[in-house]
Formats: C-alpha cells, sequence, structure tokens
C-alpha cells in the first residue's frame, strides 16, 4: 500500500476551486478499479460522479488500458504540425459519423475549456471572413457554465462564475434569463421572447449564441425543454448569429442519446465535446463545425489560416484511448444502461422531494439531482459519504449523481440511498 504525503499535499497543491488558507479535505486514493475508487487506508467508494462526467465506462478498463498501452509502443506524442496519424484520423471519422448531421470538420483540442476558446474563436474568424467584424460578441443563458479560461469565463454565469472578481478582465457578454419549462412542462413559445429579444436587438454585434444543450450542468444542474433548443437554432438562423452547443458534460450518452442536441433534431455550427472523450482517461476535447464554417474561415483573410495550433494537440496517446472508448459506445450497450440509471434515478430519488431538507429531485438520463433547501457543508457532508463508502461531490445545495454507465444496481442503491440518509438526517 503507498502512503500519499497529505502534508505537502496540504501546503503546496491547490486543488479546484479552494483557497490555500483553508482548504477543504482532500482523500488520497490508492487505485479505482470498475465503478470504484480504493482509498489508500483500503476503504473503497463506490463512485457517483464518473470523475466529473467523464470515467463512463468505469476506471481500469481492459480494453482502454490495452488501447493505451498499445499505442504507448507506437509513439505517445509527435507533433501534429506537419504529421498526422491514424489514432487521429479514426477518431474524427467517428466523431464525424456520430455527432448531428452536418458537422463535418473537427478541431482537436486539448480540454473542454481550450475547445470552448476555439469555438469562439471560429465564430469570430468566420464573421470577419465575411467582412462584419463588428459581430464578435457573444450571447449566452444564465446558470451555464463553459469552463475557466478567459473567454469561456465570460460566458458563465456571471454569479456563479464571480465576475465581479475579474471586472475590466473580462469581456461582457450578453446574457438571456435562465430557460424556465423543464423537459415535464408544457411547451409554450413565449418561453423564447427574452431570447429572442436579445438577438433581435444585438444581432449586429452578435458571432454567436453558446449554450449547453437541454442540461446546464456545473452551472446549477438544471434540465430545460428541447423546444428551447429547437427554437433557439431557428432564432440563430433568423437573425444571422451562429450557434455553438456546449456538449462537454451531456455527449457521448450521458442524456440517453449519443448528444443532447438530438433531443431537439438541431444540427448546431459548431460542437464542443470533451471529458467523457477518452473515457475519462486523459484530457482531450474536439470542436466540430459545419462545412460552412470551415470553408468561411479557411477563405478568410491571413491565407485563411485558423489561428490556433496547441502542442499537444491532436495527442496519439489520447486519441487511441477515445477510439477505444467510442468502441465501447459503438457497441450500443450504452442506451439500456443509461436508461435502467433514469428508471433507478427517479424510482430512488423522487420521494426524497417529500422531505422538508429537500427543495427538488429532477433526473434525466444517467443524471440525477437532489437540490436542498439550504447549502451543504460540503467538508462534513464528504466525510460522512466517505464513512457510508460513496463518493458523492456536493456543491452549493445541489447534491448529484451522474454515475458511470456500467454501474451495477446495487451500486446505485447504495449511493441513493447515502443521499437518502443526508436528505433525513442531515
Ligand atoms: N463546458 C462544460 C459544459 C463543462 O461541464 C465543463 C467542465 N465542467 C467545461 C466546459 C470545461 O471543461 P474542462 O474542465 O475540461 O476545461
Amino acid at each position: 500500500m503507498q502512503s500519499c504525503d497529505l502534508l505537502f499535499d496540504r501546503e503546496h497543491i491547490w486543488h479546484p476551486y479552494t483557497s490555500l488558507q483553508d482548504p477543504l479535505p482532500v482523500f488520497p486514493v490508492q487505485r479505482a478499479q470498475g465503478c470504484e475508487i480504493e482509498l489508500t487506508d483500503g476503504r473503497r467508494l463506490v463512485d457517483g460522479m464518473s470523475s466529473w462526467w467523464a470515467a463512463i465506462h468505469g476506471y481500469n478498463h481492459p480494453h482502454l488500458n490495452a488501447a493505451a498501452q498499445a499505442q504507448l509502443n507506437d509513439m505517445s506524442h509527435v507533433m501534429f504540425g506537419g504529421l498526422t496519424h491514424q489514432p487521429a484520423v479514426d477518431l474524427c471519422r467517428r466523431l464525424v459519423r456520430h455527432s448531428p448531421d452536418g458537422l463535418e470538420r473537427v478541431f482537436l483540442a486539448d480540454s473542454g475549456s481550450v475547445s470552448v476558446e476555439v469555438a469562439i474563436k471560429m465564430a469570430v474568424q468566420y464573421w470577419y471572413a465575411k467582412d462584419l467584424p463588428g459581430k464578435n460578441r457573444l450571447a449566452t443563458l444564465r446558470g451555464g457554465y463553459h469552463g475557466d479560461t478567459f473567454a469561456a469565463m465570460s460566458v458563465c454565469d456571471p454569479v456563479n462564475g464571480m465576475h465581479s472578481l475579474f471586472r475590466g478582465s473580462l469581456r461582457e457578454q450578453l446574457f438571456a434569463p435562465v430557460p424556465e419549462l423543464t423537459p415535464a412542462d408544457e411547451w409554450n413559445d413565449a418561453a423564447l421572447a427574452p431570447l429572442e429579444q436579445l438577438l433581435r436587438e444585438h444581432q449586429h454585434e452578435l458571432a454567436a449564441l453558446i449554450l449547453e444543450p437541454v442540461v446546464q450542468g456545473a452551472g446549477g444542474m438544471r434540465f430545460y425543454h428541447p423546444n428551447y433548443l429547437k427554437h433557439a437554432a431557428a432564432l440563430c438562423e433568423r437573425y444571422q448569429v451562429l450557434l455553438i452547443a456546449d456538449e462537454i458534460a451531456t455527449g457521448f450518452g450521458r442524456t440517453g442519446r449519443w448528444f443532447a442536441c438530438e433531443h431537439a433534431g438541431i444540427t448546431p455550427d459548431i460542437m464542443c465535446v470533451g471529458k467523457a472523450l477518452t473515457g475519462g482517461y486523459m484530457t482531450q476535447a474536439a470542436v466540430l463545425c459545419t462545412d460552412d464554417v470551415g470553408n468561411t474561415i479557411s477563405q478568410g483573410p491571413a491565407a485563411g489560416t485558423f489561428m490556433h495550433g496547441p502542442t499537444f494537440m491532436g495527442n496519439p496517446l489520447a486519441c487511441a484511448v477515445a477510439n477505444a472508448s467510442l468502441e465501447l459506445l459503438e457497441a450500443d450497450h450504452w442506451r439500456g444502461q443509461v436508461a435502467a440509471i433514469e428508471a433507478q434515478l427517479v424510482a430512488e430519488l423522487s420521494p426524497l422531494k417529500q422531505l422538508q431538507s429537500v427543495a427538488d429531485v429532477r433526473c434525466f438520463g444517467a443524471i440525477g439531482v437532489v437540490e436542498m433547501v439550504s447549502p451543504v457543508n460540503v467538508a462534513a457532508v464528504q466525510q460522512q459519504f466517505v464513512e457510508a463508502g460513496v463518493w458523492i461531490r456536493p456543491f452549493g445545495k445541489l447534491v448529484y449523481l451522474m454515475p458511470p454507465f456500467v454501474i451495477t444496481s446495487e451500486q446505485l442503491s447504495k449511493l441513493t440511498h447515502a443521499i437518502g440518509e443526508l436528505a433525513r438526517n442531515g
């Protein structure tokens, strides 16, 4: 059993969204296998988070391991400038095949946030190439989350994203209200009025509308009516604004479809994917766009150069693992798995709605959310969950699950039971 130097960690290492002065506790991990994370003290925790939406096939998967090992023996990396390789070609062919019809061109990026930067750049360069350089702002929805780099941050919810800390450094974008109607509500066209007004009034300066299709993830774990997305796409067309779909959290089966755009039957102009792309093995993302977007940029100024090219673009190791992950999805077991997870989440979480501590329970695909009345004490609740043998990471009032697709019904019950205990006993 390895040990982990928690003192050095405590004194020198930043963890996500923490202060060095008063960091939240961290738990040292020895290994992860299937749907379990094993701590260095031997405790095994059922994973409810898929390591932030990514590990959809579970950990230490033999097919993904074999792909990584085989690729290591050929090459782990070569630059993508002036060179190419079959793992990248195979991956891009798969992405084009599985994404909504009409997305034909692919840019491989390093992480979700970087893919959002790339998508925004594409939108800006598109209008520049059309001799409309004034169309360079973005519209988006309140309650959204698109990443932590600067352009991505500018389109995150201004309150959750603490825009006040970065005033003067962040481009000011245009925000429509959080979509009100949920997938279960009866549709009403009036729900689109604020977005329509925003697009109509600002079309001359807007490059794109960026949104998370149907599921707003880290900005609040909300689900909205697919008709909103469908009509938003039509409005973008009417007002000559590109549509960027951020499928980084929703992509690769999480909502019961390959991509959440399918719920609305739309093809965005630009689409970002990441997270589960490599089955959670390593960081890689991609941006897909239509021929129109790709060709317009490529016929624009500066010899049509698209101005992006990261060092690790097209990393062969990541491409090989992504191909293996997509092969597993192509075997199509995920549809049944996601449907079963959804049914069990509904059955086991919905009764919690009656509790006084619970404000709302909502489930969509393999995502289950319990919104509490008050914010939870993350440090205390995390400890309580670990003692109960589960890994669930709440934020604010939200306690939520997005488990690996391969989770067993017993493991999922352990997760929902732990949330039930929290909701009942605090
Ligand atoms: N967009 C969405 C919808 C996300 O959920 C995330 C990550 N939580 C990102 C973008 C940013 O991705 P990354 O953390 O890989 O930069």
